[in-house]
């Protein structure tokens, strides 16, 4: 490892792990750990040896956290230096080649999508010129500088934030001086940066946004709620800033309703209609926000008796641990009652879920049986899961899928 990195342990572990890691996981856990590491601090590289002494794997150690190694290098030892950073995200840049490609009406996705692209608790956002790094452990920080070096090299760009999950926030003597929402490159930034999708404008909030500042995943979904919304009615329920809210709109949407229970998130909407006026069916388009409760809003919508031509679900994460899954599925079935008693009949109904622990089969499962409950059996249009830069090749990476279907 390159300076200012800490020491090198080598590590034994047990069996499971060992099985785990040759299937292609990235993670050991503390519990699968039989020797070794016990004086490291956040950042030191561990190198994993199977019961023959050969090398297996070698990652960033994090002792506060229950995923005790992230692998970077498997099978094959390589040197992790400044250049192996740069080949790694010169692989992920490379992958989002035909999004490049389309540049001046994209310049908003994911460069680097953590496990999936083999840099584990690492996630890159590109809003125009501006690159959000995304840290899930601190044991990126003692390597962040060589990191953003070769990010940089990868991928030229003009500025740098750092954003840091809330378990980095909660350690601050290991940051280093580093800060979630820090400028790190380029000029400083007040506010939210604008970049393109599909050709339609949008806010990113890269310091204060959720996430990274946009949910740069639902893309390609936005854009088939984009090709069903002409002449429709529309309700975009967990709208965040209204992303599928615009792509309806311009798609001939007659209203689009767009509910969040953040106050922040449905002002960002507004601007975001603001930002696309000079289209013509955006600026035809009837939009309401309506920051409250999703769940009350549907309740007193149903109760009205207002109805909508395509409804649109796309909650946040309801499933934390394996533990609630049940509880996520209770509730992801409560919504699509919920969707459906303000779906006028023959409308078009959109639900997501993001929950990885959540198996996709199950969601859709759930979602016909309630369906089915509620008196109004779904009729598939499409499944659909990651985008082109939402890669999936991480056993536990899989977390997005949604359903279209007619009610
Ligand atoms: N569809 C959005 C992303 C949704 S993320 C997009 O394409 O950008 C989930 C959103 O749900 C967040 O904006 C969050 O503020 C909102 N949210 C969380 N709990 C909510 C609730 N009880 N009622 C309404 N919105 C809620």
């Amino acid at each position: 490892m390159t300076a200012p990195a800490g020491k090198r342990h080598a590590l034994r572990i047990n069996a499971p792990s060992e099985k785990r890691l040759r299937d292609g996981s990235l993670w050991v856990y503390h519990d699968g750990i039989v020797e070794g590491g016990e004086s490291a601090a956040s950042g030191d590289l561990g190198v994993v040896f199977d019961r023959k002494g050969r090398f297996l794997a070698a990652g960033l150690i994090d002792p506060d956290s229950p995923i005790r190694l992230r692998v970077l290098q498997a099978l094959k030892p390589e040197t992790i230096d400044g250049a192996w950073f740069q080949r790694r995200l010169a692989e992920a840049v490379a992958l989002r080649g035909p999004l490049r490609e389309r540049a001046r009406k994209t310049n908003g996705f994911r460069l680097v999508n953590g496990e999936s692209d083999r840099l584990p608790g690492l996630v890159a956002d590109r809003y125009a010129d501006t690159v959000v790094v995304k840290l899930y452990t601190t044991a990126w920080i003692p390597h962040l500088q060589t990191v953003l070096d070769a990010l940089v090299e990868a991928f030229p760009h003009e500025r740098t934030v750092l954003r840091l999950n809330r378990s980095c926030v909660r350690s601050k003597p290991l940051l280093r001086g580093f800060s979630d929402g820090q400028v790190l490159r380029g000029p400083a930034l007040s506010g939210p940066v604008v970049f393109q999708e599909n050709g339609l404008s949008f806010e990113a909030e890269p310091i204060v946004g959720q996430k990274t500042g946009f949910f740069l995943d639902q893309r390609d979904n936005r854009a088939r709620v984009g090709d069903l919304s002409g002449g429709l009615d529309v309700l975009n329920v967990f709208s965040y800033t209204g992303g599928f809210s615009l792509y309806a709109a311009r798609g001939g949407a007659k209203s689009v309703a767009s509910v969040d229970i953040s106050r922040p998130a449905t002002d960002a909407a507004v601007r975001n209609f603001a930002l696309n006026k000079s289209d013509r069916s955006v600026a035809a388009c009837r939009h309401e926000p309506v920051c409250q409760d999703a769940f009350q809003v549907l309740e007193t919508f149903a109760h009205k008796g207002r109805d909508f031509d395509l409804v649109i679900l796309d909650p946040p994460m309801f499933a934390q641990s394996s533990a609630q899954v049940d509880q996520a599925l209770q509730a992801y079935a409560r919504l699509t009652h919920a969707g459906l008693s303000v779906l006028r009949p023959g409308g078009i109904l959109v639900q997501a879920s993001c929950s990885n622990r959540v198996g996709s089969e199950d969601f859709f499962r759930c979602i016909h049986h309630a369906a089915g409950q509620a008196g109004r059996p779904l009729a598939e249009i499409e499944r659909t899961g990651h985008a082109l830069d939402h890669p999936v090749t991480f056993p536990d990476g899989e977390y997005l899928k949604c359903l279209f279907a007619r009610a």
